[in-house]
Formats: C-alpha cells, structure tokens, sequence
C-alpha cells in the first residue's frame, strides 16, 4: 500500500464516506461506474475488483471477459452533489487483465502510452479545453418535434434572471470543490448554447476532468430541471459544440513551442508539432469525430473547421496559434479547433498527441498559413492551396482510418479493430434510416 492509497483509506473513515465509485471508460468514451462499500477498498488496492469485460462495449471477446479495476489512489475526490448526508467519493481505474497487466483495450491506457512517448522525447504535455454545450428545456420538444433551448440568447450573453448564468455558477463551484480549476464560463453563439474552459493541466489529468465535467454538467442540469447535452450538432441552423483543445509541450520549466525571435513567436517544435496535426487530421477524424451527427457539426458552418489548414488568428482554421503576450512565454500554445465535445478524450488526445509528436519526430515542414476564410475559397483555390477536406461522413472517416497505420499504431491493435467495428454499426443502423428530410423532400409530406 503506497501513502496515496493509505491518505484514500484515512478520508473514507474520517469523512465517514458511504460509497466509492470506481469510474472508467468504454471504447465511446461513455462513464462507467461501479459503487463500492469503503470495506473493499482496501481489498481493491490490493487485488483489483473483477469485472465482466465483455459487456463493455469494446473490451473484450466473450472468451475472455474478466477483467480488473485498479483504483488510481491519486484521483480520489468526493462527489460534491451527492450532498454531505452520506458522502459519496470517486476514482477513475485502470482496466487490468486477470495477471496484473494494463488491458490494451483501456483507453485511459491509451493515452498513457502516447504520454509515456512524449516523456521519452523529453516532454510533458498540457492541455486546456474549452467545452461547448446546449442547455435543453427538459422532456419539451416543440410542434415539430425539434428539442427547446432554454434561452434565446447569444455570445457572452447576460440574460438577467436567465438559467444559464446561475447554472453555470453552480457547475463552475462544483467543478472548484472536487478540484477541478475552471478558467472561463460564458454563454456561446447558439440559443441555449454555453461554454466552460478549463485551466491547464497535464493531458491525462484534463481527460479525466473532462469525464468528470460532464457528470458534473448532467447533473446540475438535471437539479435545476434542464437537460444538457454535448451533442455535436443539435440544431441544423444553429453551430455546434466544439472542444477545441489548446496544447503545449515543455521541456522542463520551458516551453518547447516558444521562441522570441521566430514568426509568430512559434519555435521550430511548435511548426513541426502542427504540421503532424495537420499531416494526420484526416485519418484520425473518426477518432475526434466520433458520431454520424459529428460530420453535420463540421460540414454544418458556425465556426466549424472544414478543411486542413492552419492560421494565426484565422477562426476558420482548423489549427490556430492564438496570440499570446510576448511576456507570456509560458503560454505559447496551438489550439485544435476539430474535436467536438462528444469525442472520447483519451482517445482524441492520445491520437492528437501523437500525431504531432510525429510531426516533430520526422521534422515534417509546415505549410503556408491560411490568412483568409478558407470556406469562401472555391475549391480550385482550395486545391491549389492544399487545404485539403476533412471527411464527410462518419463513413469516410472509417475508410480512411482503417488504411492508416499511425492510427492503429496508437490505439494499438485492440481498440482499433474495436472502435471500428462499434462505428462501423453506427453507420450501417443510420444507413437504413429514412429520416424525416426524406419523407418531405421525396414525399412532400410533413
Ligand atoms: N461552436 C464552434 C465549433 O463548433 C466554435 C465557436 C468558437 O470559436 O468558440 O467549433
Ligand atoms: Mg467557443
Ligand atoms: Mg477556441
């Protein structure tokens, strides 16, 4: 037992704890959970706790289901909206195999592999997301069976007396009490639509906050009698929920994409870093876009990304270098702006990650940047250009992703032949769908 797990042990006595959960993830990114009696915990530190894997969607074949939890003793916290009555705690697991070995099919292990990777090049990598979301009016739909925002307002928006500003106190002091540091609120362009960025940390550390954000974000919806969603794409005439991610790499106490005298104070880690985002955005999608209704996020306009390109201040790129303060070395960073919010955080940051380190492995030379709105180009101007689409459909996305060998080179063989095969059965139940569009383009009906 090591000081972490002993200090887990202590608080659940002191605080009189009445249930541990033990959080992890399915290949989808969705949250699972299991409660545990703080009897067990000790036994769970020990041994791990068994699970079936082969009901998680993209574990394990029925063959070979058991599977172990392995409580990460550094991410305990207790659960703030369970109320102080009986106290409830949390900590995210890593999935084991019954001899002790991390389970190739876990996808915070994912992650840690592509982390290690960067730490055997030198560096620690931070990010920083900011999440959008809609705020729905619970169980309403309207007259034509579209979902109601719980307002009408727009970008930075104060809606006196509105839900949206006391919800996003409350989801903002919740996040504070369970140790999560969030840098901005704001209501977002869309009606209903808002935005939570959280303040820097390393990588792995932010996917788990992002997980717990959203818990956080459901919940308080739910007390306040609204629902959230981080849906791509909603509503077909309002934008979409983005997650653009800002990432910097340091080497030590320094930042490994700052340089002073460079243009745009970008250092030659930071051009290659981009270029391998830019070089592997296409064959990753499925991956940062990981739902049929993802692609009418990006194909949808509302500031979305559509075609490889990346830019200083250019909010159509699809990387932009933010402009920082010159006295702010420390925060020279470049933000992804095609992750949407429903992607799994440990797989989209794993294969982000990864690609730029690739980048910078193989010196890959970055394009020109894109100083004007790449979607009003036509696509002559495109081609020329080099701006070349991002997928467009989920379908296309899978095409493309299971030819490329970076990709299953990061998810590693599992999760690969797992991710396609669970999207690949999205596609097809859409496929056969005849949606409402449908019956009123062909049929005139509706
Ligand atoms: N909602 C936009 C998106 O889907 C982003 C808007 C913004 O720049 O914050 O990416
Ligand atoms: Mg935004
Ligand atoms: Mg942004």
């Amino acid at each position: 037992m090591d000081r972490q797990q002993e200090f887990v042990l202590r608080t659940i006595e002191d605080r009189d704890v009445r249930f541990v959960r033990l959080w992890f993830t399915d290949v989808t990114g969705t949250l699972k959970s299991v409660a545990l009696a703080p009897a067990e915990v000790e036994n769970a530190f020990q041994e791990g706790l068994g699970f079936d894997g082969s009901s998680i969607d993209g574990y394990t074949r029925i063959f070979e289901s058991d599977m172990l939890l392995a409580p990460d003793a550094s991410t305990f916290q207790i659960l703030p909206w369970r109320g102080q009555d009986e106290p409830t705690s949390r900590m995210f697991c890593d999935v084991q195999t019954p001899d002790g070995a991390s389970s190739a099919a876990d996808p915070r292990n994912v992650l840690r592999r592509a982390l290690d990777k960067a730490g055997d090049m030198g560096f620690t990598c931070y990010t920083h997301p900011e999440i959008e979301f809609y705020l729905l009016k619970s169980h309403h739909l309207d007259t034509s069976g579209l979902p109601v925002p719980v307002d009408q307002a727009g970008y930075f928006d104060h809606v006196p007396g509105g839900v949206a500003q006391d919800f996003r106190r409350h989801v903002v002091s919740m996040l504070e009490a369970i140790g999560i540091s969030v840098e901005f609120s704001h209501h977002e362009n869309g009606p209903g639509q808002n935005e939570i960025d959280l303040r820097a940390a390393d990588a792995l550390t932010t996917a788990d906050n992002i997980m717990t954000f959203r818990t956080v974000v459901k919940e308080v919806a739910q007390l306040q009698g609204s629902y959230a969603t981080f849906m791509p794409k909603p509503f077909g005439d309002h934008p979409g929920s983005g997650m653009h991610t800002h990432f910097s790499l340091f080497e030590g106490d320094s930042n490994a994409f700052y340089e002073p005298s460079a243009e745009y104070k970008l250092s030659t880690t930071g051009r290659r870093f981009i270029a391998g985002l830019l070089h592997h955005s296409v064959e990753l999608s499925a991956i940062t876009h990981q739902f049929v209704n993802s692609y009418k996020r990006l194909w949808g306009g509302g500031e979305a990304p559509a075609y490889v390109s990346w830019g200083h201040n250019n909010r159509s790129a699809l990387v932009r270098v933010p402009l920082y303060k010159p006295d702010k070395a420390g925060s020279a960073r470049v933000e992804y702006r095609g992750i949407d919010s429903a992607a799994n955080p440990y797989l989209a940051y794993a294969a982000l990650i990864s690609a730029g380190l690739k980048g910078i492995e193989e010196e890959y030379e970055l394009p020109e940047a894109a100083v004007e709105d790449i979607s009003a180009l036509t696509s002559h101007e495109r081609r020329v250009l080099g701006h070349d689409p991002l997928p467009g459909t989920l379908h296309d996305a899978l095409r493309v992703m299971e030819d490329s060998e970076f990709v299953a080179e990061v998810l590693g063989e599992q999760v690969f032949e797992n991710f396609l095969r669970n999207k690949r059965q999205e596609w097809d139940d859409y496929r056969v769908n005849v949606s409402p569009y449908e019956l009123q383009r062909y049929l005139g009906i509706l």
